[in-house]
């Protein structure tokens, strides 16, 4: 009996060559379905995909670690790039959705020089050409202690939005705020793209997947499932009734001050925002908030790592 050969993905290495994909996909009448991705992928991701494996007639995801979504002092060289494994178990997708026939038909690997035809500085003040910038939103939360990061990951989405041009493109809630500016981004730039988001994959414990979580020993890791329960905490005491969110953040910061203090965390910040404006509330009304958080944790090595969490009440 002939042997079946284990299925592929086709892989994009070129811009041409997304656009030829692109292109039949079009003529083929067929819906596209997109997933844009840094790589090192994980059941997070794969929740993506299988999103959009089971609305579309085809789904393609782009592995492409964005610089000039990194500041100079941040961690683009050590970023974990996996992409061997990574196309391996997309193609071991295939057919697993709810019994649906379905596989990923494509995995675009962006090159720095062509995304970028002027190069990239990673340094703001050195660099030229075209940016994408989500003015309001972009400077919430995040952008404090990222001032530039979403305007990379503006001028980066948009890029691949003109290539791939997908019918839905799929981002995760774990990056809240990201996925508002992404939704901002398809208002004002008037892309005809439904932006889907999906909910946070954790594992057992609670710990949001994240592919900065390949930098952390096992002792952090453990540690970590305090970041999950403190938000959970927050969002108990808000559906017992509490809505002053000087109290709540009060008793979820309290949450974690064992760990300030014994120098293995550190908090950038513990909020709760509007979930549209990204506001600052001092009480939550039935409109409901987001509850969000960056925290600092540092291996046994000393090696320090930046993770973001959220839930919505
Ligand atoms: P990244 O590769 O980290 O840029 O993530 C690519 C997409 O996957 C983004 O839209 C993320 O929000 C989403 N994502 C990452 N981790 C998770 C997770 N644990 N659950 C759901 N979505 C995720």
């Amino acid at each position: 009996m002939e042997e079946r050969k284990p299925y592929s993905p086709t892989i994009l290495h070129s811009i041409a060559a997304v656009r030829r994909w692109r292109l039949t996909k079009t003529l083929e009448g067929k819906t596209v379905g997109f997933i844009p991705t840094m790589g090192a992928l994980h059941q997070g991701h794969f929740h993506l995909v299988k999103q959009s494996l089971a609305a579309n007639d085809a789904t393609i995801v782009s592995i492409f670690v964005n610089p000039s979504q990194f500041a100079p002092t941040e961690d683009l060289d050590q970023y974990p790039r996996t992409t061997k494994l990574d196309i391996e178990q997309l193609a071991a997708l295939e057919g697993q959705h709810e019994g649906l026939c379905t596989k990923v038909d494509a995995v675009f690997l962006p090159q720095v020089e062509e995304m970028y035809p002027l190069g990239i500085e990673l340094d703001v003040q050195k660099q030229s050409g075209a940016f994408v910038s989500v003015l309001g939103l972009s400077e919430m939360l995040e952008g404090r202690t990222r001032p530039n990061f979403f305007r990379g990951v503006a001028t980066v989405v948009t890029k691949l939005f003109i290539l791939v041009n997908p019918t839905r493109a799929y981002f995760g809630q774990k990056d809240y705020q990201q996925s508002l500016v992404v939704k901002q981004l398809v208002k004002d730039l008037l892309f005809d793209i439904e932006i889907v988001v999906c909910d946070i994959w954790r594992d057992s414990d609670g710990l949001a997947l994240s592919s900065r979580n390949k930098y952390l020993d096992c002792a952090t890791l453990e540690k970590l499932k305090q970041i999950n329960k403190m938000l959970q905490k927050g969002k108990e005491m808000y559906e017992e009734g509490e809505t002053n969110t000087q109290v709540l953040l009060q008793a979820m910061k309290g949450d974690l001050e064992k760990y300030v203090l014994e120098g293995s965390m550190l908090i950038d910040y513990v909020s709760i925002n509007d979930k549209e404006t990204l506001e600052e509330l001092e009480t939550i009304t039935d409109k409901g908030a987001v509850f969000s958080c960056a925290i600092y944790v540092k291996n046994e090595d000393g090696r320090e790592t930046r993770l973001i969490d959220n839930v919505l009440v």
